[in-house]
């Protein structure tokens, strides 16, 4: 049989093949005119993709390295900070904080879980210096409600600082209109091209914080990159392939929404949704149960079926059909299947992805499932989804 490896993870995700051949023809020096133009008209879109008219600077890191530069830049030791961490990437938050000396607040919540406004408001007091949270948490599928979140720091002195590494492209956001501070992507996510970059946008009072704030910070001082970005360079030699590549997907969403790459994004949110909601519909339909108490487009948390461990259907899917799934993390290894909708990935792999797990879960627990009982479901919803956009 002949099988296609495909990525159904995540983070790295998919690659545009255009993003791909922009990165294989990316021979040029940094500083010259030719990078220069390139890079301002990455940033420019990037503000678009981000959907904010703050400025945003790029770092030559995956996502963390944005994380850490947010709080190097934004605090000093023994500044009170709140870190909402309800999963992997929200302990990232913990560690990062208490690395650079915070006092460190944490309101945790089980794995699978969110915050309600008022659990949030409970610790908000006003010496909070800031918030930190994730848009999506990538871990347990989750989707924080960062406009609510964004409502209650309003008018305060506190920053609100959201990683949406795999938020942005998954996830409607207001960055202005909400008031978020400061907003994390990373180049693996939604943008379709390979890890190495990532960024992020700060609002004026972020900017204004990080003249007072005394934490360490060199290589990743954003406001030395945000001097040399108005230039259209990089404080150090930019990762000029992967910027040439995040150009070219720009450029394709760009050309997804007619020329408008705002709407283009909103074309690729409104893509990560309705794949998302086809492989939750599908799920019920199996009698598969979902992770999350609050579902993120940006992927789908399914707890594996009683006798059955997540990691064997992880490698009866890859053995089966080179497809890669992710298995829950640390504790949650064994227990959840995390399906992403992420970037390039669009209705039929979602179907692909439900057959291809029908089939592994028929071979586990042959009494228990039937063919084609998460497809059909899932077929409604897109025929469905389908006369709403016809009609409109
Ligand atoms: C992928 C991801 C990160 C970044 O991880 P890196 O491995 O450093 O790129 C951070 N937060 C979330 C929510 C993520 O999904």
């Amino acid at each position: 049989m002949f099988r296609k490896t495909r990525l159904f993870t995540p983070g790295p995700t998919p690659l545009l093949p255009a993003a791909q051949f922009a990165m294989a023809a990316a021979d040029l020096h940094h500083r010259t005119p030719e990078f220069r133009a390139l890079y301002l008209k990455v940033l420019a879109q990037l503000k678009v993709f981000v959907g904010t008219s703050n400025d945003v600077v790029v770092l030559a890191s995956s996502g963390t390295g944005a994380m850490e530069a947010a709080v190097t830049n934004l605090t000093s030791p023994g500044d009170k900070v709140l870190v909402l961490s309800a999963g992997k990437f929200g302990e990232r938050w913990v560690s990062l904080a208490k690395a650079y000396h915070c006092e460190t607040v944490v309101l945790s919540k089980p794995y699978g879980q969110t915050f309600t406004v008022k659990e949030v408001q409970a610790q908000l007091t006003p010496d909070v210096k800031a918030v930190f949270v994730q848009a999506t948490e990538t871990s347990t599928g989750v989707r924080h409600d960062v406009k609510a979140l964004a409502q209650l720091v309003k008018g305060t002195d506190t920053l609100l600082v959201v990683d949406a590494i795999t938020g942005l492209g998954t996830t409607a956001f207001d960055v202005d209109g909400d008031g978020i501070d400061v907003i994390i992507g990373g180049s693996q996510k939604a943008l379709m091209i390979p890890p190495g970059l990532s960024f992020l946008s700060a609002s004026d009072r972020a900017w204004a914080r990080m003249e007072t704030s005394t934490n360490p910070r060199y290589y990743f001082d954003l406001r030395k990159e945000r001097k040399s970005c108005a230039k259209g360079e990089s404080a150090y030699t930019p990762a000029v392939a992967l910027i040439a590549a995040m150009g070219a997907a720009l450029d394709y969403l760009e050309q997804q929404g007619s020329g408008d790459l705002a709407k283009g994004r909103d074309l690729l949110v409104a893509n990560a949704e309705l794949c998302a909601l086809c492989m939750r519909t599908a799920a019920a339909a199996l009698g598969l149960e979902l992770f999350s108490a609050s579902h993120a487009a940006a992927v789908t948390a399914l707890k594996a079926p009683e006798g059955v461990s997540s990691s064997d259907l992880v490698k009866g899917f890859k053995k089966e059909f080179a497809g890669v799934l992710s298995d829950g993390q640390g504790e949650m290894k064994g227990q959840i299947l995390r399906i992403a909708h992420i970037g390039y990935l669009d209705y039929l792999d979602c179907i692909a992805i439900i057959a291809g797990l029908e089939q592994v879960l028929a071979q586990l627990k042959p009494e228990s499932f039937q063919y084609g009982d998460g497809l059909r479901a899932a077929q409604l919803v897109y025929a469905k989804a389908r006369q709403n956009v016809d009609k409109s």
